[in-house]
């Protein structure tokens, strides 16, 4: 029923966002290739996935089953069988870049269905995939049964006493006559009660205290002899990201794979991470299209004082925020998807390229958070009262939106992760050579001040001590995401028109300039206005 409560429902997704395929174009043109497939995906999560998400949210969220019908501990998560099957049809997304496709084709599926919960379920089963095609090709026969949604994957990490500070870690791995053994617990474990396959941290006996002591496991959830291998203590209740079972999980004696040198687990772990921050930033950007969708159909069908509010300048304006921050973080995503794509078989010690990979990652994960939880707000606003009631699709974007900032490293962590890897890899020096000339030969003034604005900061930045470097690293990293994406944005128009010129030079002025749009935006309306009913071209 989900018709009388959403604008976005019914649609096709794919077809009513122009701003994928212009972006598309230049980061992954073999797209044309696979027109007929994005379509029905497009269709599908406009649709069935659309309609499923919104359901397990209201009231079909995953039950735990502690005991099956004798008594045995089972510690299963029960999904709806709607659910499962979203699952399992979307499952194959995931195999794009283990079977010469490229990650460019997993993270587009993944924005077209956006829901954090789905998605997350997937995206922990790819990181799974990861660590076995990378790190543990012994155990390359999980590939298949993860990758066609037979079984799934998990990665946990955080403990109760820390999840920011991996180091802390307290779960204890040993080397036994039969294999590697794990005690301990984990405090927020995403696909508890649904993983056949967990990627577990864990500290060896005898390794260092810190992030360095820390191996990485891999840990089926039942033992040789078939008795439960980990136990599930409970669901966590949760705000949002329902269709994701996410528990707490006890080791008792649990019997483990090491993966790769024990010494590198720390280095496996923040590979992970980088794949699913990504996937955070990209989830974030779906999730404000989402909202966008749902909004600008509501601007455009209310009336008030006598015309669609869409006619009025402050809805206009309130329109180009949301048009502006969602183009802008996509041309961000995609591109650092792009780095990613292009280094992610260099194993430690790492490519400066693979660095530079991670640094846009930092950049693109917290800023595509900041742009899904204002887009996914003001998107609220844009429906007034409506806006706020449960009974509507729009509400739930808001909810969801807010896992964003969290999730794969708080914005502060991503500040703190980009500042290290600017000291000990110089890996801005790349974002340097890349973005500086796009903005000194876009834009006119407008990119000749922004350029000298990173330019200014990375100086500055030089004279202070660490203390003071910490305390400023959110304004830095925000400053290098703001420029790249204006330049991005200015890059884009080149092959995707004049709209993304002028979208490059609002985004300058708001974020970069902390001024005030331009009033030329007022009449601007092939920046602010979209009509999907008469855009639906494949
Ligand atoms: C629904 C859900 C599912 C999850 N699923 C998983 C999962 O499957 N696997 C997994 O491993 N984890 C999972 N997590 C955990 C998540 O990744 C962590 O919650 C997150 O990384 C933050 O860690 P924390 O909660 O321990 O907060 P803390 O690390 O305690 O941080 C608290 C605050 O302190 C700040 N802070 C910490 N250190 C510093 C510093 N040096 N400087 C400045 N500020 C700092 C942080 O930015 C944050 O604002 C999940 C979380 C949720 C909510």
């Amino acid at each position: 029923m989900l018709q009388y409560r959403s604008y976005a429902f019914g649609k096709n997704h794919w077809r009513i966002d122009p701003d994928l395929r212009a972006i598309l174009g230049i980061y992954w043109p073999e797209y044309v290739r696979r027109m007929q497939e994005l379509d029905q995906f497009g269709a599908f999560a406009g649709g069935q996935a659309y309609e499923a998400a919104y359901a397990i949210d209201r009231s079909a969220a995953p039950a735990f089953l502690m005991h099956d019908v004798d008594g045995a501990r089972v510690d299963r998560a029960l999904l709806h069988s709607s659910h499962m099957d979203i699952l399992r049809e979307t499952a194959r997304i995931n195999r794009a870049p283990y079977e010469g496709g490229s990650w460019m084709e997993h993270f587009t599926f993944g924005y077209l269905l956006a829901d954090p919960g789905l998605y997350c379920s997937l995206i922990v089963t790819n990181q799974t995939v990861y660590i076995i095609h990378k790190y543990a090709q012994e155990h390359k026969n999980w590939v298949e049964p993860l990758l066609s949604g037979t079984m799934w994957g998990a990665t946990w990490m955080t403990e109760s006493q820390g999840g920011s500070d991996l180091g802390a870690n307290t779960t204890t791995a040993e080397a036994g006559e039969s294999g590697w053994i794990l005690n301990g617990e984990k405090y927020f474990s995403s696909n508890a009660g649904l993983t056949d396959l967990a990627v577990v941290s864990a500290r060896p006996v005898g390794a260092p205290a810190g992030p360095k002591g820390i191996a990485l496991f891999l840990v089926p959830r039942l033992r040789k002899n078939g008795e439960l291998n980990f136990y599930v203590r409970r669901l966590k209740e949760k705000s949002a990201t329902r269709a994701v079972p996410s528990g707490e999980v006890e080791f008792h004696q649990s019997e483990a794979w090491l993966v790769g040198e024990p010494s590198a687990g720390i280095y496996y772990t923040l590979e992970m991470l980088t794949v699913s921050r990504l996937a955070n930033a990209i989830g974030a950007m779906g999730i404000a299209r989402k909202a966008y969708f749902e909004a600008n159909e509501r601007a455009l069908k209310r009336t008030a004082f006598g015309k669609p509010i869409c006619e009025h300048p402050l809805m206009r304006r309130d329109l180009t925020d949301i048009a502006v921050r969602n183009a802008a973080g996509m041309a961000l995503t995609m591109r650092a998807i792009a780095a990613f794509n292009a280094s992610w078989q260099s194993a430690p010690p790492y490519t400066a390229d693979y660095h530079y990979a991670r640094f846009l990652s930092h950049l693109t994960k917290n800023r595509t958070a900041d742009h899904s939880a204002a887009v996914t707000q003001l998107a609220m606003e844009i429906f007034g009262g409506v806006g706020f009631l449960d009974e509507y699709a729009i509400a739930r974007w808001h909810r969801e939106a807010l896992i964003t900032p969290i999730w794969e490293g708080t914005g502060n962590i991503q500040s703190l992760d980009m500042l290290e890897a600017m000291q000990k890899k110089q890996a801005h020096e790349p974002f340097l050579a890349e973005m500086i000339p796009i903005l000194e030969s876009h834009g006119g003034n407008i990119g000749k001040r922004v350029a000298e604005q990173v330019l200014q900061s990375v100086q500055t930045m030089k004279g202070f001590s660490e203390t003071e470097a910490q305390w400023r690293s959110k304004e830095l990293l925000n400053c290098f995401a703001d420029a790249a994406q204006t330049a991005l944005l200015y890059e884009l128009a080149d092959s995707a028109g004049e709209r993304y010129a002028q979208i490059a030079e609002l985004y300058a002025q708001r974020f970069c300039f902390h001024a005030d749009y331009p009033a030329w935006a007022i009449t601007a309306k092939s920046v602010w206005s979209y009509d999907p009913d008469a855009n639906t071209a494949q």
